[in-house]
C-alpha cells in the first residue's frame, strides 16, 4: 500500500506530539500536521505538579526540542 502524503493528528498534547515523533522515527517522510488549541509547543504536564512546584526546574519539559519543529517546517514544500 502506498504511503499517505500527509498525516493529520488532532491534539498537540503528549499523545499527538509523541505520535508525530514516532512517525519520523520510523522513517515517514510525508507531511505531518498537528492541530491543537495551545499556542505553545507540546510539553509534558507531570512536571507542572512536581518538579516545577518544588522548584527543581523553572520550565516544563518539552516533548521535543524546539528544532524538531523547525526542521519539520523547513522540510515542508
Ligand atoms: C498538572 C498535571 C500533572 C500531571 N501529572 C501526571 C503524572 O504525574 N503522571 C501521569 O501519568 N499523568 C499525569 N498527568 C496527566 C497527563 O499529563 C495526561 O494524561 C497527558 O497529558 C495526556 O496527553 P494527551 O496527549 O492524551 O492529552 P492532552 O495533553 O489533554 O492533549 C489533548 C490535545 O487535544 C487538543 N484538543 C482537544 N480538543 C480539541 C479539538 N476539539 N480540536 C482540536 N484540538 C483539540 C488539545 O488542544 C490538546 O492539544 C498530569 C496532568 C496535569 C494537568
Amino acid at each position: 500500500m502506498a504511503e499517505p502524503q500527509r498525516i493529520v493528528i488532532i491534539g498537540s498534547g503528549l499523545a499527538g506530539a509523541s505520535a508525530a515523533g514516532a512517525l519520523r522515527d520510523r522513517g515517514y517522510t510525508g507531511d505531518v500536521v498537528v492541530f491543537g488549541r495551545e499556542a505553545h509547543q507540546p510539553y509534558e504536564l507531570p512536571a507542572l505538579s512536581k518538579e516545577l512546584l518544588l522548584g527543581d526546574t523553572d520550565s516544563p519539559h518539552r516533548v521535543h526540542d524546539a528544532d524538531f519543529y523547525e526542521r519539520a517546517e523547513s522540510s515542508c514544500g
